[in-house]
């Protein structure tokens, strides 16, 4: 089973999908990427109208069919206002604290389709002019961006074509370390997504026949909520989320395992889908962690509540420091990979 996670392949295939912006509601690029992926391994997908992507596998049994969802789109900024200074006013798109992005280096999209470079601070930044920056509060009021172009207020911000309402994006800053680590912004949920278009390849490239038809859902919006709540075919039975584990003090999950995850904000996750789970990853020995996450919905959940009949599972790698500084290991990575392939060629979970 160890061939189902090629270590260069997947770093290199997520370093490209990090680097791609894509906060939610400006995923038409990275949309397109994995179109052409999936399009180049000659594996046919649907958009949906809200821009996700779908792809099925015919598998033994065409009656009762499976869905594995990972999202794509990630948290980012708008433009909230132009303001007299030369600098821009930011409102985030999803669930972040703005200490998380001070100091980032972003890119500004604008209507036309230029992306100009600037940088988020603090307003009051400079220690040599501001006495107490260090005791400011992180808000929406402090923050700003500072452009990376020579314009003094709003006419010039204008005139370059900065508008209210065009997509900001932070730098994912990828980097792997020689002791395994992979860290980036983005991790959430892009680690899942290469793991999604890997395994789609690896069953691709060996021509295998799932034992269900199989759905594969790269849905754009996750992180404002519904992301993976429509588009779903009736026949589809078990729902997973692949998704990331957190980790914090008295968490279960790390940096090394795969985390499945038995309960979140929404609740407990379906109980013998979960244990299905837990048994396959025992039985395979692959290192994994159960745990509840308290601050979190998944697509999965979102599904749920838009009323979907369907067995719901989450896991995913743990990712440290989300939505901030993102960090996992390699081996997380490959645990996740190899979960992902067991559970998509085992039996399904039987009512008893
Ligand atoms: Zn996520």
């Amino acid at each position: 089973m160890n061939d189902v996670f090629y270590k260069e392949d997947t770093i290199d295939l997520l370093g490209r999908i990090v680097n791609i912006p894509s906060p939610s509601g400006y995923t038409k690029t990275i949309i397109k990427f994995i179109g052409e992926y999936l399009s180049d391994l000659g594996i046919d997908y649907k958009k949906t109208n809200k821009g996700a992507i779908i792809a099925t596998f015919i598998g033994e049994d065409n009656e009762s069919h499976r869905l594995l969802t990972a999202h794509v789109d990630t948290l980012g900024a708008m433009v909230k206002e132009v303001k007299s200074n030369g600098r821009l006013k930011l409102a985030m798109v999803g669930g972040f604290n703005w200490n998380a992005v001070e100091g980032e280096y972003c890119t500004i999209h604008t209507a036309s389709g230029k992306k100009i470079r600037g940088t988020i601070l603090m307003h009051e930044t400079s220690v040599h002019v501001y006495a107490k920056a260090g005791e400011i509060k992180r808000d929406e009021k402090h923050i700003e961006v500072r452009i990376d172009e020579k314009v003094k207020n709003s006419e010039d911000i204008r005139n370059i074509g900065i508008n209210v309402g065009d997509f900001v994006s932070f730098d994912p800053r990828f980097e792997v370390t020689e002791s395994g680590f992979i860290k980036s912004r983005h991790l959430d949920d892009k680690a899942s997504t290469t793991l999604l278009l890997q395994l789609m390849k690896y069953i691709k490239v060996n021509n295998i026949k799932l034992p269900y038809t199989t759905h594969f859902y790269i849905s754009n919006n996750e992180e404002i909520g519904y992301g993976g709540n429509s588009n779903i075919p009736e026949q589809v039975v078990e729902y997973i989320a692949v998704d990331m584990g957190a980790i914090g003090d008295g968490q279960a999950t790390d940096e090394y395992t795969v985390s499945i995850c038995a309960k979140d904000s929404s609740g407990p996750y379906h109980y013998d889908l979960t244990r299905h789970l837990v048994n396959l990853a025992e039985q395979h020995k692959i290192d994994y962690k159960l745990d509840i996450y308290p601050y979190y919905g998944s697509d999965a959940s979102a599904a749920i509540r838009a009323g979907f009949d369907v067995k719901h599972a989450l896991f995913g790698p743990g990712i440290e420091s989300s939505h901030a500084y993102e960090r996992t290991h390699i081996d997380s990575l490959k645990a996740t990979a190899q979960l992902l392939y067991v559970y998509v060629t085992s039996a399904m979970v039987k009512e008893d």
